[in-house]
């Protein structure tokens, strides 16, 4: 299969999957110009004449899987951090970014963590960025994404700063260029961003039209934190001389006083939210990326998806990064929601196609990107990718929706493109070649003292 060139595409496969309407059998997708042309049944579309023909046979085709939220730059410590609580975890976790890693390593990482996500059929990505150097690994890479240029500063006398800081980094971002990716802003969480920072920060993204992503409502200690000022954030504050004050509400209230909320941001976990919370979250018509697999490798519980979803809000799913979720395998993570969903409740739970539709056409609303991506359907940008169905473990497909949620995983991914560019054939990826990885890597893991 030739990989790595944007060319006109007629794919033909046993099942198309548009996701905006109903499983096709014997389908097909004529991608033409980077973009669908027509989606139906491969008998009755003949694609375009100079169309190369890509036959998958046994396979699924879907939208490309949509990723709300990862932190690229820290795959190179998947499995670092394990069983911590979550104070210690982001301690050591911010001490180990700043102290031994150097921007050639979180490139490397960044680099690793799109070749993972690509060759996983993700074709979109909120990338959460902190030195902002995913950027570059994306570009190269081929992926779609919004790069949210990360924010810190819970000292309030450093605000302005602050916010300096971030322009420039913007404007840096701005002049790197890429096509595929789109800039926005973090504000990183109510413990490490101070109130006056929070509300430069929203004036600047509703003024300068920037998407902003938060973590948001993610733990009891964060809940703790803003409502009494209390708990090991606060503590920990209040040993650098910053000084915290009980606001007396939910973090998303606080957001919601401070204007944050009014910039409409995809919110990260969501898991502290009661019902008058996601009232305001569907009214200001903010987006959450529901995270389940992070949210429980970090012991901080399980968000209330059925009622973010009866509410109207625009959900997405996020792996977050892998050091808290040890794969970013968006099929995985549907499924956990899925089986998690079951497991904490005995009210009506959303069928196969919600959890299949989460992951592409959900994510692209949570992203405001519906225009462009999220499904097959005519006019949409070909970002596409396909699940091999041949496999023992997936066999046999009575019901596709449920062989692709329930037994397929991303090493079943077959094809992953983007803007009718193959990236991943199932074996190869287009633009990079992991093993170039291996040398960097194993300095990492010199760094971070482990041998071998
Ligand atoms: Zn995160």
């Amino acid at each position: 299969m030739l990989l790595g060139m944007s060319e006109d595409l007629l794919i033909t496969a046993d099942w198309v999957l548009p996701v905006s309407s109903a499983p096709l059998r014997d389908g097909a997708v004529d991608v033409r110009a980077g973009r669908i042309h027509a989606v139906g049944l491969a008998a009755e579309l003949p694609g375009g004449e100079a169309a190369r023909r890509l036959d998958l046979g046994s396979a699924a085709l879907l939208p490309g899987l949509v990723n709300t939220h990862a932190h690229l730059e820290l795959t190179a410590l998947r499995g670092f951090l394990e069983e911590q609580d979550f104070f210690a975890w982001i301690r050591k976790l911010t001490e180990t970014k700043y102290e031994t890693l150097d921007e050639d390593d979180l490139l490397c990482s960044s680099r690793l963590g799109v070749a993972e996500a690509i060759s996983a059929g993700i074709t979109t990505i909120a990338d959460i960025a902190d030195a902002g150097v995913s950027l570059a690994a994306l570009r190269e890479g081929g992926a779609r994404a919004v790069l949210y240029q990360e924010v810190f500063g819970p000292d309030p006398s450093r605000a302005e700063e602050s916010l300096a800081d971030l322009r420039d980094k913007l404007e840096s971002h701005r002049a790197a260029g890429a096509d595929r990716v789109t800039i926005g802003i973090s504000p990183h969480a109510p413990y490490t961003v101070s109130t006056r920072l929070f509300k430069l920060l929203a004036e600047f993204a509703r003024a300068e039209g920037y998407p902003v992503s938060v973590h948001a409502a993610e733990s009891a200690a964060e809940g703790a934190f803003v409502r009494n000022a209390s708990g090991p954030f606060a503590d920990y504050l209040r040993s650098r001389d910053i000084e915290v004050e009980p606001l007396g509400v939910s973090t998303i209230g606080y957001f919601e006083e401070i204007g944050l909320l009014a910039t409409a941001p995809l919110l990260a976990h969501c898991i502290d939210c009661d019902a008058d919370d996601l009232r305001r979250i569907a009214a200001s018509g903010a987006g959450i990326a529901h995270c389940p697999k992070s949210n429980a490798t970090l012991a901080h519980g399980a968000a209330p998806l059925g009622a973010m979803l009866a509410e109207g809000i625009r959900v997405g799913l996020g792996s977050d990064g892998v050091l808290c979720n040890n794969t970013c395998d968006l099929l995985e993570e549907a499924r956990f929601a899925a089986l998690l969903q079951r497991a904490g409740s005995e009210e009506d739970y959303p069928s196969a196609g919600d959890f299949l539709r989460l992951m592409t056409l959900g994510g692209a609303e949570a992203l405001g990107l519906t225009g462009d991506i999220g499904s097959l359907e005519a006019g949409k940008l070909a970002d596409l990718c396909a699940v091999g169905l041949a496999a023992p473990h997936l066999q046999p497909v009575l019901d596709v929706e449920a062989t692709v949620l329930y037994s397929a995983s991303a090493r079943d991914v077959v094809l992953t493109v983007v803007e009718g560019e193959v990236l991943y054939d199932g074996k190869s990826l287009a633009r990079s070649d992991p093993r170039s990885l291996e040398e960097p890597l194993a300095a990492i893991r010199r760094k971070l003292g482990v041998a071998g």
